[in-house]
């Protein structure tokens, strides 16, 4: 049966390799819309031309108006890293988390279309609890510098669940965790492009305060395969579902991979530790396993090989540029 299927935020890092993978389903049609803020269509140029692909330049914080029949909605929109969302950004970030939900919501409402709400595991805040399952409530600091994302987000997940009790509309929320692969932004400030961008330019790698915070780091393709899981789900499954690879590295232990792979003679410099950088943080996956049948497969070694062939020919081809 052929499918409409709606991507906001789908030249970004995580709603290109969706719309990638959602595309080879002949039966699935693709609407991609972004505003391209932090996405590019540099990261769909493949897919541009194919008759099953639609892009629209399009900013969720203004309503949706889409006329074919929409029957999936994966909504992505919002910047992710804390340098792209914070600071003269961070009005701008709240609005796009909140209104991009009730816009993508009302979109969702009118065709009867399921919808899927990408949130967070920012939605833990500074956890005091650990790992974090779903039932944690979390320990967000509401006025600090991340509040603008955090909050946001946490925001979405009421109006989405609003949404479901009173207009039935067909919801699920994830809690995505720390993600990495092909198509992130080597310029976005993210622990994973940093560094193996730093490495291999031959420079030396940044660590944010004395390196020992953790974070459990999630290839994209397993992910992405948790997505698509999640919107076939039974449709009383809800959620909110943590996705995410279990396995805890501190920020030192990333850092120390990545010189071994690109460059052993680099080193480490350190710089300070933004406000309200969480300590720790690794998902509970137990309900995912459970509901989805999904654990991811591709441990933190094999994903960087991948990612850092990425980030190679992606440098090589801005030097020859
Ligand atoms: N980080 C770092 N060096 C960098 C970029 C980030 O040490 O060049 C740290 C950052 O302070 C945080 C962790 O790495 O503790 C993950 O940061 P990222 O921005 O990737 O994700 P998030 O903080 O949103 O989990």
């Amino acid at each position: 049966m052929t499918k409409t299927i709606l991507i906001t935020g789908g030249t970004g890092f995580i709603g290109s390799n969706l719309c990638r993978q959602l595309m080879r389903d002949e039966n699935n049609k693709i609407i991609c819309l972004d505003n391209n803020y932090t996405g590019s269509l540099s990261n769909i140029e493949d897919l541009l031309y194919n008759p099953r692909f639609q892009f629209i330049e399009h900013d969720v914080i203004h309503p949706l108006e889409i006329n074919e029949k929409i029957d999936e909605i994966y909504n992505l929109a919002c910047p992710a890293s804390p340098p792209a969302y914070q600071g003269r950004r961070a009005i701008f970030t709240t609005k796009t988390c909140v209104y991009g939900a009730i816009n993508t919501l009302e979109l969702a409402r009118k065709n009867d279309a399921k919808i899927l709400q990408t949130s967070t595991s920012e939605v833990y805040g500074e956890p005091l609890i650990h790992p974090q399952a779903e039932n944690y409530r979390g320990n967000v600091n509401p006025i600090g510098i991340r509040a603008c994302y955090d909050e946001g987000k946490r925001a979405a997940e009421s109006l989405f669940f609003d949404y479901n009790r009173i207009y039935g509309t067909k919801i699920k929320v994830v809690r995505i965790f720390n993600t990495y692969g092909p198509y992130m932004d080597p310029n976005d400030g993210r622990v994973v492009s940093n560094f193996i961008c730093q490495a291999l330019r031959g420079e030396n790698l940044t660590i944010y305060g004395n390196g020992t915070q953790t974070r459990s780091f999630c290839y994209v393709d397993d992910l992405i395969e948790a997505l698509i899981k999640t919107m076939a789900s039974e449709d009383d499954f809800l959620g909110p579902v943590n996705l995410g690879n279990p396995a805890e590295f501190t920020i030192i232990e990333l850092a120390n991979l990545v010189i071994k792979k690109i460059n052993p003679s680099l080193n480490i410099i350190s710089k300070p530790l933004p406000d309200d950088d969480p300590t720790q943080r690794r998902p509970d996956i137990s309900l995912a396993k459970q509901k989805l049948n999904w654990q991811p497969k591709i441990d933190l070694s094999a994903g960087l090989d991948v990612t850092i062939k990425y980030f190679a020919d992606k440098l090589n081809q801005e030097v020859a540029k």
